[in-house]
């Protein structure tokens, strides 16, 4: 899951961090315990929630959210937490993250392993870091959040070991589940990571986004995020969402949630030429997952 804004180098001295601290932790086996990562690093964890402000009654006189240094004098965290909506962050003078405990479980981890990717590169050693849900997505393009949530996704999916087993699956949203369970992450990092970084000759697209005939917010566009895996990406340009949601509406059911169903789609690449792809859908209520896989390419069906 690299990232188009890193760099290489970037990339590499990333990688470079995360793997010092599997090795520390002897090379474990998913799922990534987060408290051992903590003990090796001496990271303290803390939450913090409207009830119990304890943890965020200092004055900070700086602070960094989504790349821009923020605050002209010096202020109370906890009015800096509020006002910006911050779900987590990190402070490096006492080695201390800190998290929203009103946030979903399924998310702290995610979150928790972003905090120590700052913590983790020696150039955003200095910063006192603010994290809004935005710059906790792993699609987030300022630079300093792109490397944090890099290093997220290369520790909570140790690195290579994530696309060694899913290049072992089947494409498809069943591999998905099961490698949720075996690394203990999220349906959605995990449906994103197996399209960016596994199966790399194949096409594969993925569509994160509002229930095709039951949208929350009708006024908001159908799909918040389109993951296109590289081989996708060589080969195909990207589709305009109202297409993706029209193809969505051609075979999902009006159930509300769990399987919406399967679908062949066609999709015509760079040269002009038609392929089939499968598309299939699940609905966790709150998002729909679509992925899409490469069948074989099209050849229309002749009669007599
Ligand atoms: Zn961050």
């Amino acid at each position: 899951m690299r990232n188009v804004i890193l760099s290489r180098g970037t990339a590499a001295d990333i990688e470079n961090q995360v793997n010092k601290v599997l090795r520390g932790l002897g090379n474990p086996e998913p799922p990534l315990r987060l408290e051992d990562v903590r003990e090796l690093l001496k990271l303290d964890r803390r939450y913090y929630s409207t009830t119990d402000d304890s943890y965020l009654r200092e004055t900070i006189s700086k602070l960094t959210v989504a790349g821009a240094q923020i605050m002209k004098r010096p202020g109370l965290l906890l009015e800096a937490v509020r006002k910006l909506d911050l779900r987590a962050l990190y402070l490096p003078d006492r080695k201390r993250i800190l998290l929203d405990s009103a946030q979903p479980d399924a998310k702290q981890r995610w979150n928790e392993a972003h905090e120590i990717g700052h913590s983790l590169l020696p150039w955003h050693e200095d910063l006192m870091l603010g994290d809004q849900e935005q710059t906790l997505t792993p699609g987030c393009h300022v630079e300093i959040e792109a490397e944090a949530n890099y290093a997220a996704g290369q520790l909570l999916f140790l690195q290579s070991q994530f696309r060694i087993a899913a290049n072992d699956s089947a494409p498809g949203l069943a591999a998905v589940r099961a490698l949720k369970g075996t690394f203990g992450n999220t349906y959605t990092t995990t449906f994103w990571r197996y399209i960016e970084d596994s199966h790399k000759e194949v096409p594969m697209i993925g569509l994160i986004g509002q229930h095709p005939h039951f949208p929350k917010d009708a006024s908001q566009p159908g799909l918040r995020h389109v993951i296109e895996s590289p081989a996708f990406k060589s080969k195909f340009d990207s589709l305009a969402n109202e297409n993706l949601v029209r193809a969505l509406r051609s075979y999902c059911q009006h159930r509300k949630s769990g399987p919406l169903g399967a679908g062949e789609v066609n999709i015509a690449d760079k040269r002009g030429d038609t392929h089939v792809f499968l598309f299939e859908t699940f609905s966790n209520t709150y998002d729909c997952l679509t992925m899409g896989t490469y069948v074989r390419p099209y050849t229309r069906v002749v009669g007599f």
